[in-house]
């Protein structure tokens, strides 16, 4: 059995005070309850990973980090570690995020570098892949998803993919308020889970997590966790109203 995973991606929002609020809200509102059967993250920018994850310290909400560097230490400007994020207390990162593929230019050489470092340095990495629309509209999308599954995860033996979550998150969909339908996302989550099938076996492929994301409400969360391969989400927008972000857990239960 997969446990349901919702992670909010907060982007570059919030500043330190209203990051905390947030925090706050969704660590109470009525998450009590249903965090027991879902697993749920907030991933906040760097600069207030430590007060957020202070404020969630007594709660079950984890933090992650929204990037990565792939060098443990050393002479590189403006960038962080696995273990600098461990040290603060983050448990997830999101590795290769849409706007860090399209709008920074990272490569799936370099995302294979973050997610291996995470996994070494004791994070939980969430590898996002999805395709551009002008890739879907010409039938390339599962292409592009095995291009990217398979270059993300190469040299990663069994035991460390076992801890990495997958996020599909079609580029359309993101920010966009276009969201694939459950059927559409439905096809490629079963696509990637047969993938990873491929690549490792069919028991690991179970239990792997893959969530969906872009566009997600709380009027589409539910019947985009309907679907068999659907096994979270992953929010932008709507992680920012603790509202919506409870709501959208609740659908996730
Ligand atoms: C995201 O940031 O990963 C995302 C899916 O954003 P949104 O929910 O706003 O589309």
């Amino acid at each position: 059995m997969r446990k349901p995973f919702v992670a909010g991606n907060w982007k570059m929002n919030t500043d330190g005070r209203s990051g905390v609020a947030l925090a706050q809200a969704i660590a109470s509102g009525s998450l009590q309850q249903a965090s027991r059967k879902v697993t749920v993250a907030v991933c906040p920018p760097f600069v207030y990973l430590q007060s957020v994850a202070m404020a969630l310290r007594a709660s079950s909400v984890a933090v992650g980090a929204q990037d990565i560097y792939f060098e443990s230490n050393g002479a590189f400007t403006g960038e962080v570690s696995a273990s600098m994020l461990k040290d603060i207390g983050c448990t997830y990162v999101l590795c290769g995020h849409s706007e860090r593929r399209h709008v920074i230019g990272e490569k799936d050489v370099l995302i294979n570098k973050k997610v291996a470092a995470a996994i070494v340095g004791g994070l939980l990495p969430i590898l996002c892949v999805g395709e551009l629309l002008g890739e879907r509209e010409e039938s390339k999308t599962e292409e592009v998803v095995t291009r990217q599954m398979k270059e993300g995860l190469v040299g990663l033996s069994d035991e460390k993919v076992a801890a990495v979550t997958i996020a599909y998150e079609p580029v359309w969909a993101i920010g966009t308020g276009r969201t694939a339908t459950p059927q559409q996302a439905q096809e490629v989550h079963n696509f990637i889970r047969n993938l990873l099938a491929e690549m490792y076996d069919t028991p690991l492929a179970e239990s792997i997590r893959i969530l969906y994301g872009g566009s997600v409400k709380p009027d589409n969360a539910a019947d985009l966790m309907g679907q068999q391969d659907i096994d979270g989400l992953l929010v932008g927008g709507a992680s920012l109203k603790a509202d919506d972000f409870l709501a959208i857990i609740r659908a996730a239960v």
